[in-house]
C-alpha cells in the first residue's frame, strides 16, 4: 500500500473516507448509545460522541490530508475537547498514545504495536482492564487479534462479539459500576462503540 497523501497506508482520497465513515457510523448510532448509556449509566454517550465525531467531520479537509501520527494526534485533541465525560478523556488519551507510537508509514505489525500503546493508555488513564464491562473489554480482545495476525474479517466478528459479550457482565468501572448487579443484562456504551468505530476501520482496509 503506497500512502502519497496521508501516511495512514492509504491515499488522501481513502484517508478521508475512512475519518467520514468512522464519524458518520458513531453520529447514526448516537440514539443506540444513548439507550445503552440510559440503561446503567447517565445517557450521554451518544450525545457525546456525535459532538466529538461532528467536530471531526468538519475538520475533514484539513484532517485527510495530515500524515498518520499527526491525524491521530489531531483527533485525539479534538475527542478530548469536545466529547466530554469518561469517553472523552479515553478515547482522547487513546489517540494520543496512538500518535505517539505511530509511524509515519506504518506496517502491520507498527500499527499493532502502536494500538497496544494505546489500549495501555486507556488501561492507564481508566485505571481498568479487561473483565470490567467497558471499552477495554472490546479493545483488548482486538488489540490481541490484531497483533496475533488475524485479518479484518476475524477482527471485524471479534469486536462485535466482545461488545455483545459485555452484557451479562457486573460493571466495576465508571458510572454503570454504581449500579451494582442491576448493570448486568445491558451492554457497555463505550463497548458498543469501540466496536462500531472498529467495524468501520475495517470495512475500509477491507477493500482492497
Ligand atoms: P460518562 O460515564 O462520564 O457519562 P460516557 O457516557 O460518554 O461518559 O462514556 C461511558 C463509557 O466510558 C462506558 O460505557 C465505558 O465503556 C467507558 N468508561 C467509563 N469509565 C471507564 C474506565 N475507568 N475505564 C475504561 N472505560 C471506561
Ligand atoms: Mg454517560
Amino acid at each position: 500500500m503506497t500512502s502519497p497523501g496521508g501516511g495512514t497506508g492509504l491515499d488522501a482520497g481513502r484517508t478521508r473516507k475512512l475519518i467520514a465513515d468512522v464519524a458518520r457510523s458513531v453520529i447514526d448510532a448516537a440514539d443506540e448509545l444513548t439507550a445503552l448509556d440510559a440503561a446503567i449509566g447517565d445517557g450521554d454517550h451518544g450525545e457525546n460522541m456525535k459532538r466529538g465525531f461532528e467536530a471531526i467531520l468538519a475538520d475533514l479537509d484539513a484532517l485527510s490530508a495530515m500524515p498518520a501520527p499527526e491525524l491521530c494526534r489531531a483527533i485525539g485533541a479534538k475527542l478530548l475537547s469536545t466529547v466530554g465525560g469518561a469517553s472523552g478523556a479515553l478515547y482522547g488519551s487513546f489517540f494520543l498514545a496512538l500518535a505517539k507510537s505511530l509511524p509515519v508509514e506504518p506496517s502491520r505489525a507498527s500499527a499493532a504495536a502502536a494500538f497496544g500503546d494505546a489500549v495501555d493508555a486507556v488501561r492507564a488513564r481508566g485505571k481498568s482492564d479487561f473483565g470490567e464491562k467497558t471499552m477495554l473489554d472490546v479493545l483488548i480482545p482486538v488489540q490481541r487479534i490484531f497483533a496475533t495476525g488475524g485479518d479484518v474479517v476475524a477482527i471485524r466478528q471479534a469486536a462485535r462479539k466482545a461488545a455483545e459479550a459485555t452484557i451479562p457482565i457486573l460493571a466495576t468501572r465508571g458510572r454503570a459500576s454504581f449500579l451494582g448487579e442491576r448493570s448486568i443484562g445491558h451492554m457497555d456504551p463505550g463497548a458498543r462503540s469501540s466496536a462500531l468505530m472498529i467495524d468501520a476501520i475495517c470495512a475500509q482496509f477491507g477493500e482492497e
